[in-house]
């Protein structure tokens, strides 16, 4: 191959990014699929949302409303908030590049915890930042750990709650303390993109703490619970310090005029949302019950996902597990860029879903080793 010398060269360190991998989609030959990869909610979007959508194909030509307004209006209303300090973007995953470009750069050290999710290291290096990680205790996001790898460099603190892939949460207590501990100019982001799904008393998605302070930033998303992932919508609740650096490095219209009524008209129906978190709290429970029966560990999970271990070696290894479960149609994550390669992610499916799994890992375990 010829060595061509000549070409325009990105900053550096944007070499060293590895590229983000969604998960899964199709098989080839394979028809009907189970897709399990992505956390997706299970029972879809409510039926209200996508006519909205539709609704906005009459009105293509026209540009979005490039603050959101009634998108950010109606999650004022919902959560009682100052819709000043409410910020929309192309999913979660914008906003989460939009503060890491104004808050982090070379030089500055990111903190993220040692199976945290890779959006932020991935921010944090196409800005020249240095992703930092953090020890954590049981899979489990430690504040002690955090604490400390924090540095006079530190700009930023990451800490996903619950945490996409392990599944395990801080309670409100522990991310209190976290935040005591940090000097008051270092940002702390809490991304919540799976509190809708949390049922347990000590836990809180961080809007009382965004309130309180002057560093904390809480970001949420519509591609989970609320079933809207192709649309790319998501919010966050902030200082207005930072809403207003926020709206300078945005693009003028982020989120499209599709994604805002969507987002808006799932975010009324209430009754579709209650649906889906029970439909989480019956199979979530289920799946984790069905491991042990089939003595397989599992880190134990608050979201709408659950991360089996089946370590590196022999027959029953996560990667045979996952070709096996492939043959079937079956398309959980793998999650060895997160440093779990011995674990498999499986978003908690639809009933027949969730019985064609352990079924599969049923006839998995009994393959193999001269059965
Ligand atoms: C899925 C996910 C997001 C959501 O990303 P969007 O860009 O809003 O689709 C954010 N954080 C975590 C931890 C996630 O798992």
């Amino acid at each position: 191959m010829p060595t061509r010398t000549n070409m325009p060269v990105p900053k550096s360190g944007i070499m060293d990014i590895s590229p983000y991998v969604g998960g899964d989609a199709s098989v080839e030959g394979l028809a009907r699929i189970i897709k399990l990869s992505s956390n997706e909610g299970a029972t879809g979007p409510s039926p209200k949302a996508v006519a909205a959508f539709q609704a906005v194909g009459a009105e293509l030509h026209r540009y979005p409303d490039g603050g959101a307004g009634e998108l950010r209006a109606g999650l004022a209303e919902m959560y009682g908030l100052d819709v000043n300090r409410l910020i929309c973007g192309n999913g979660s995953d914008e906003i989460i590049s939009h503060l890491i470009q104004a808050y982090a750069g070379p030089g500055d050290e990111v903190l993220y915890s040692e199976h945290g999710f890779l959006m932020y290291p991935l921010g944090a290096m196409a800005n020249g930042a240095t992703p930092v990680k953090a020890t954590e205790t049981a899979y489990t996001a430690s504040v002690d750990g955090f604490l400390a790898a924090v540095t006079e460099r530190t700009t930023m603190v990451f800490v996903a709650n619950p945490n996409n892939p392990t599944g395990t949460y801080l309670p409100q207590s522990e991310l209190q303390r976290l935040r005591a501990g940090l000097p008051d100019h270092v940002l702390l982001v809490i991304d919540s993109a799976y509190a809708e799904f949390v049922t347990r008393n000590d836990y809180a998605p961080g809007i009382e703490m965004v309130s309180a302070h002057d560093n904390v930033v809480m970001t949420r998303t519509f591609s989970k619970i609320y079933g809207l992932a192709a649309l790319r919508v998501g919010w966050a609740y902030c200082p207005t310090e930072i809403a207003m650096v926020f709206h300078r490095v945005r693009g003028p219209f982020n989120v499209n005029a599709a994604a805002q009524a969507a987002a808006l008209a799932a975010l009324r129906d209430i009754r579709h949302t209650d649906e889906a978190r029970a439909h989480n709290d019956k199979w979530l429970p289920w799946l984790q019950g069905e491991c042990e029966r089939l003595g397989l560990d599992y880190i134990p999970s608050v979201g709408n996902f659950l991360t089996i271990e089946f370590g590196t070696d022999g027959p029953h290894s996560a990667a045979a597990a996952q070709e096996f479960l492939r043959t079937k149609g079956i398309l959980p994550r793998t999650i060895g860029g997160y440093g779990l390669g011995g674990h498999v992610r499986f978003t908690v499916g639809l009933e027949a879903e969730n019985r064609a799994v352990i079924a599969a890992l049923e006839a998995f375990l009994s393959s193999g080793d001269g059965a």
